[in-house]
């Protein structure tokens, strides 16, 4: 047994360079002195590549720094520790504090009203001046028109009509929310074991598919806000791809890295989805003077995505220099910062829109 283990140990080395080599041994070294320290009750060690379990050999450019079948509260920790995955972790966990703060900023924002607001504000506006006072210190300066007006209740329901719906604003966000949580939590806990690399894994995929299809919620429901029968089919339209993503990335041999470039074809093709309607609201809004500044918002998120797939996809640098690369600089980090850069650019663009929508309603000025 001893013979076959040997032979198959210098069979592997003989295909390794000198280079590889010396690594390996030395880092035979350091496992060992890692084990000594763990005994000794000290912090888990970080593995090589070629010691990691069949799983979790995902990128072989990156050499080392892997924690492998670590215990849940180990995994845990490592969020304050470095090594391979920690950029990884905090790039996305970073952008979710990001996004949590604007969702928060703007669900407290003036113009927030939803639909029970109106309702209550059209009641009492109708009733006695006094309740309406109320109502506007109660929303802050939340209300797109001043109720001390005197103005005939027919006439104000009629203006209520411009109140436009938040809530698509709302899907974008919380979409993004959920992509770069399940990311963060994919990247902390996958060196914990199989079954949970497998289902972690697909949730962050699932993740990059949902805050795709969510991104299509603000910009289709309010640029074919006076067109429904549009604004139905692309939602629908979207919606119908995003299902079938999900449910084919739920597969899971679709979450081995072998299918890497399958995987980014399937969002890639979600993300041109957004061409047809993008080319269809520039059509309708051709005189609208806001858009130049929304479409170069939306080019920009489109840029950061597409050259974030191509680090993805092909995993430069870190295939140029093996080992170089292995705690910062590397392509999945790279990824991870343009994907965030993409949201808060579809993010500026919305803004844009509801902006747009909420001083003109329909009318296409
Ligand atoms: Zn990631």
């Amino acid at each position: 047994m001893n013979y076959c283990a040997t032979k198959s140990v210098v069979k592997r080395k003989g295909k390794e360079t000198d280079e590889t080599l010396s690594f390996t041994n030395n880092n035979n070294k350091m496992s060992h002195q890692h084990d000594l320290d763990r005994s000794g009750g000290k912090r888990l060690p970080l593995v090589s590549f070629w010691d990691l379990p069949n799983y979790m050999k995902d990128n072989e450019y990156i050499l080392r720094y892997y924690r492998a079948n670590w215990p849940l509260k180990e995994a845990f920790f490592s969020l304050f520790r470095w090594h391979n995955e920690t950029l990884n972790v905090w790039t996305h966990l970073l952008g979710f504090i990001l996004f949590l703060g604007l969702t928060l900023a703007n669900l407290m924002k003036p113009h927030v009203v939803d639909l029970l607001q109106q309702f209550t504000r059209s009641l009492s506006s109708g009733t006695e001046k006094n309740v309406s006072d109320t109502i506007k210190d109660f929303l802050g300066a939340a209300l797109l028109f001043d109720l001390k007006h005197q103005v005939p209740l027919k006439m104000e329901v009629e203006a209520l009509e411009f109140v436009i719906a938040r809530w698509p604003f709302f899907v974008f966000l919380g979409g993004s929310m959920f992509c770069l949580l399940s990311s963060s939590i994919c990247h902390l806990f996958s060196c914990h074991s199989h079954d949970l690399n497998l289902f972690l894994l697909r949730l962050d995929y699932c993740g990059i598919a949902v805050m795709i299809i969510t991104s299509f919620f603000p910009q289709i429901y309010y640029v074919f806000l006076c067109q429904p029968h549009w604004q139905l089919l692309y939602l629908a339209g979207i919606t119908a791809m995003g299902l079938f993503t999900i449910v084919t990335l739920l597969s899971p041999t679709l979450s081995t890295g072998k299918h890497r470039a399958f995987r980014a074809m399937l969002f890639c093709s979600m993300g041109l989805f957004g061409i047809v309607p993008a080319v269809h609201a520039c059509i309708v809004n051709w005189g609208n003077p806001r858009r130049n500044i929304t479409l170069a918002y939306e080019c920009a998120m489109a840029f950061s995505y597409l050259i974030g797939t191509l680090f993805y996809v092909t995993r430069i640098p870190e295939r140029w220099k093996p080992g170089w690369f292995d705690l910062a600089g590397h392509s999945h980090q790279i990824f991870h910062v343009l994907v965030v850069v993409g949201a808060l650019a579809h993010y500026a663009a919305t803004l844009k829109l509801l902006e747009w929508r909420d001083n003109f309603g329909c009318d296409m000025v």
